[in-house]
């Protein structure tokens, strides 16, 4: 039987194109999409929709119960630079919305959860370079602290309720749908529009910021396959590791220079300078790789001509 899937958050940057991605797999009438908004037209009219608060625990219970849903992806949170402007509201969405589908899973109304932790676990103490699975976790963001403590919940109701709560910690995500929602990393999404749209760019992070990215289609097989993988052969119940590229403004500069020689680029660092320079430059991603085969197909030159590519063809319809 096929599995019946609710996505909460679904019109944000990630939750939009796994939308799409689980309907292909599974079939447009067994996922539901749901947001708190209707901000994505497109998205809501391309199945079924519902408007749902992720804070709101009878909501999410109902909404389970009336769909018979078995599967939760939830995707709605308040992101990096956004949860620094608002702390106690990044708090309150991040935690509560992960423990009202930990509880639906503990009271057997869904089966299985996937919830995305995030680069940001990891703080100005962690080994920067090819940070590893296990290490130091001291970070220094609101957005951070609630993807840790999130980890640490994930743990617990795996082994204490034996909860199926898988997780990635995502990089910085690049796509070219819907826009990023107020992470670190979102100038490496901007950088390609104004490309397009301005021929020039001025950055918010310094030339030399290295940072773990990772394209949107890698991102979403990453997803996929996770949440595929037979249970015995997952050894990290809290989060695991995601790698695919890293690199620096200069460098994505660069690349799409190589299609439009013209492209300016100016950098004003600003207070995202500080949340990236606590962040890890590269990650040490073998648990994913050796636990569920993870492999990823994006370099930075593939990924810039798909983004140009798509890009233009958005702006010129
Ligand atoms: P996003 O900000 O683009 O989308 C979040 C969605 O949640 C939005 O559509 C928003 O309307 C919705 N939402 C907000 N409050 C809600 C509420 N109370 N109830 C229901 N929906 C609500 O975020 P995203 O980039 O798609 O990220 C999805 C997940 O992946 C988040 O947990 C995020 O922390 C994680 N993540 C993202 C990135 C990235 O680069 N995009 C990197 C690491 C981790």
């Amino acid at each position: 039987m096929s599995s019946k899937i609710l996505i909460i958050g679904a019109c944000g940057q990630i939750g939009t194109e796994l939308t799409t991605k689980l309907r292909t797999l599974h079939g447009t009438d067994n996922v539901i999409a749901s947001d708190i908004n209707t901000r994505n037209l497109d998205l809501v009219e391309a199945g079924p929709f519902v408007i749902l608060d992720a804070k709101n625990f009878n909501a999410i219970k109902d909404c389970c119960i009336n769909h018979n849903i078995d599967t939760i992806y939830l995707m709605a949170a308040l992101l990096s630079a956004t949860g620094e402007k608002y702390p106690m509201e990044a708090w309150d969405l991040n935690m509560n919305s992960l423990f009202h589908v930990l509880n639906l899973a503990k009271n057997s109304i869904i089966k299985k959860i996937f919830w995305p932790s995030s680069i940001a676990v990891f703080g100005p103490t962690t080994p920067r370079e090819n940070t590893p699975q296990h290490t130091i976790c001291e970070p220094t963001t609101v957005y951070g602290i609630t993807k840790q403590v999130g980890e640490r919940w994930c743990e617990y109701y795996f082994n204490k309720y034996g909860v199926d709560v898988r997780s990635i910690r995502y990089p910085g995500i690049i796509s070219h749908k819907a826009m990023p929602g107020g992470g670190t990393t979102d100038y490496a999404v901007e950088i390609y529009h104004e490309a397009i749209k301005k021929g020039k760019y001025d950055c918010f992070l310094s030339e030399d910021t290295s940072l773990p990215m990772m394209f949107m289609d890698d991102a979403i097989k990453a997803t996929v396959d996770l949440m595929a993988a037979p249970e015995e052969n997952l050894t990290i119940r809290s989060s695991y590791n995601l790698s695919a590229l890293s690199f620096t403004p200069k460098a994505i500069f660069e690349s799409i220079k190589t299609h439009m020689p013209e492209f300016k680029i100016t950098y004003t660092p600003d207070f995202r300078q500080a949340i990236a320079d606590s962040w890890p430059s590269s990650i040490d991603d073998t648990v994913a790789r050796k636990d569920w085969n993870w492999s990823h197909d994006f370099s930075l030159n593939k990924m810039t001509s798909e983004m140009l590519t798509q890009l233009k063809k958005n702006y010129n319809s």
